[in-house]
């Protein structure tokens, strides 16, 4: 590998050379070496190597991200690619004459659970370059990295799974995330549990950056190092806030950037019924992008306080809790910040965005669902979208196909479709007589067309995963690819699949999601 810390690999040019053919030096196109996140060096990160995955094979491939990112259109379709997706460019002397490939693993602290966590850091993480765009790569699972502490630095096949598939279910539902370009397995068996396969994901993101990172500085009061990368990120990211005229009011209208972008992440959320299981301040993206699935649940019934992962014993992280965990994320990267914007007024006013934009976007989003759109909903609105997740709840109503049936119900003129999901169905009448005198005057057609935008007819639901996974786990990955049809297009009726729209069967809630990964 190449430990060479004053080379940034980025910026040679070389040839591109698949199975021993001269495609074409694709470097000045392909690769965008200036700004980078590796160009930062010290103390951001250190160069590692990836550890050799024994005969890897493809699991599955994003040829459409690929394109978008503007690699080439036959790239997953090399070996020197498989070979550099797996983290085998050390091992691959083809691979490593010609993409001289220096990954890198950058340090972040963190609170967890609520708690202060110290360092912590891409301990299975590797960035392995940026192409065309500025979109980052990342390699999750492989090999250990300096911050792996006691970890192994892999990913079990299963994790990948989920992350692949909700990634990009989340991509298509509208939802800032990372993405998901390719997984590769193999038969290396980690320990988990038990045994389990490992795999390697390649994820691609503007950038990994998290609140952590600028937690990591703060706390160790190296204000330099927290400048820095406030800079990097403001530079990149939020460039509209370098036009503020005071240096302190950058970084007051950076936090308040981030609250923004976090708070409409965060009512996206909720709007479909996603949970995010660890929402630790170390995997809250500094971009406002859904980032670490690891033990998420989309809420099949609608069950706000239901603790969906078993390492979180104290429910910090249910359905009805992740708009408040977000603000108290916020509040720890706003002191970490607070060196650099060096007023607390400042920063307590830039974190009250998160409030106004959170209730916005919450009212614009449950709004939409009932067919009222941006124009049409009003602050009135609230008590009737309350009372209804309130309905919801009560009876663990399946929550996506809820919905579904609501836009029946109008479009059919029969109330029974969501009626009949309820046992008490006294109480839906009354919330529904109240429904259909707000809707009465409005043009029925854009109230059914707002609904279709906003009611995703898939999710990905905990049992698909679960299918996906077990068949993939004996070498059948066609249900993977199936469930991906379906989820690029949630909005969308696949009369072949409709089965995957149906709520969950009863064997779904034995599904144990946890921490390990
Ligand atoms: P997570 O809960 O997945 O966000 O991970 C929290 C921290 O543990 C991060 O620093 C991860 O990089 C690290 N970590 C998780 N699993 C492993 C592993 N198998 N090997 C090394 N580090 C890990
Ligand atoms: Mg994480």
């Amino acid at each position: 590998m190449y430990h060479n810390e004053h080379q940034n690999c980025w910026q040679f040019e070389f040839l591109f050379i698949f199975d021993g053919i001269i495609l074409k030096n694709l470097s000045p196109s392909f690769l965008a070496p200036t700004q980078s996140w590796t160009k930062l060096g010290k103390p951001f990160h250190q160069f590692v190597n990836s550890e050799e995955l024994p005969q890897p094979y493809w699991i599955v491939k994003n040829y459409a991200l690929a394109q978008q990112l503007g690699l080439p259109s036959d790239w997953l379709d090399h070996n020197q690619t498989l070979e550099i997706l797996s983290g085998n460019f050390a091992a691959s002397s083809d691979v490593a004459q010609i993409w001289p490939i220096q990954p890198t693993a950058s340090v972040y602290s963190g609170h967890q659970f609520g708690v202060w966590a110290g360092q912590l850091g891409d301990g299975r993480a590797m960035l392995i370059g940026e192409v065309k765009g500025g979109q980052e790569i990342q390699l999750k699972g492989a090999g250990p990295t300096p911050y792996s502490r006691r970890g192994d630095g892999r990913a079990v096949l299963r994790s990948s799974i989920r992350e692949y598939l909700c990634s990009e279910a989340m991509h298509h539902l509208g939802i800032p995330t990372t993405r998901a370009l390719s997984l590769v397995g193999s038969d290396l068996m980690v320990m988990r549990e038990t045994p389990e396969t490992a795999a390697v994901l390649a994820r691609v993101a503007p950038s990994f950056i998290r609140f952590g990172h600028f937690e990591h500085f703060s706390f160790q009061n190296n204000h330099q190092a927290l400048q820095t990368l406030a800079d990097y990120v403001i530079e990149r990211f939020y460039p509209e806030c370098q036009l503020a005229t005071a240096k302190q009011e950058i970084y007051s209208q950076f936090l308040s950037a981030v609250c923004h972008k976090t708070a409409l992440m965060i009512a996206k959320w909720q709007a479909v019924g996603f949970c995010h299981g660890v929402m630790n301040t170390d995997n809250m993206s500094i971009l406002g992008l859904t980032l670490d699935y690891g033990p998420f649940k989309m809420l099949d019934g609608f069950d706000p306080d239901l603790i969906f992962n078993h390492s979180d014993t104290n429910g910090r992280y249910t359905y009805n809790q992740q708009a408040s965990i977000a603000f108290w994320n916020l509040h720890c990267l706003a002191e970490a910040l607070l060196p650099l914007i060096q007023d607390i007024d400042a920063t307590k006013n830039a974190l009250e965005t998160y409030r106004e934009v959170y209730s916005q976007a919450f009212l614009h989003e449950f709004g939409a669902k009932l067919g009222l759109d941006e124009l049409t909903v009003t602050e009135n609105d609230r008590p009737l979208i309350h009372q209804l997740l309130r309905l919801l709840s009560e009876e663990k109503i399946d929550y996506t196909w809820f919905w579904q049936q609501l836009a029946q119900t109008l479009r059919t003129n029969n109330a029974s479709h969501a009626r009949d999901l309820f046992i008490h169905r006294e109480n839906f009448d009354v919330w529904h007589a109240l429904y259909l005198q707000r809707v009465q005057s409005l043009n029925l057609n854009n109230i059914l067309s707002t609904m279709g935008k906003s009611n995703p007819r898939y999710i990905l639901r905990n049992h698909l995963a679960q299918i996906a996974i077990e068949k993939a786990q004996l070498g059948d990955y066609s249900e993977i690819n199936q469930l991906l049809e379906v989820l690029h297009n949630p909005y969308q009726t696949h009369s072949l699949y409709d089965d995957y729209a149906r709520p969950a069967p009863a064997w779904a809630s034995s599904i144990e999601i946890s921490c390990s990964s």
